[in-house]
């Protein structure tokens, strides 16, 4: 997993990385671009983002899946 930040806003959202690129942010937000690659600690993450990373529920497999 990885933090991006958007090209326009301070949110540093969650994604992953495939093979094309990055996957859009864990907690649905739509991008258009990303306006760099950082790791920063968690606690500067989405709320969203985070909240999601840290449910039983999500599933980073199936996440990833819909944008190969
Ligand atoms: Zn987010």
């Amino acid at each position: 997993m990885i933090y991006l930040q958007q090209k326009s806003g301070q949110q540093l959202h969650l994604v992953y990385e495939i093979e094309n690129g990055f996957t859009q942010p864990i907690c649905g937000f739509k991008v258009s671009g990303y306006r760099m690659t950082i790791n920063v600690p968690m606690g500067h993450a989405c709320k969203r983002c985070t909240k999601r990373i840290n449910s039983s529920k999500f599933n980073p497999n199936e996440f990833i899946k819909k944008f190969l």
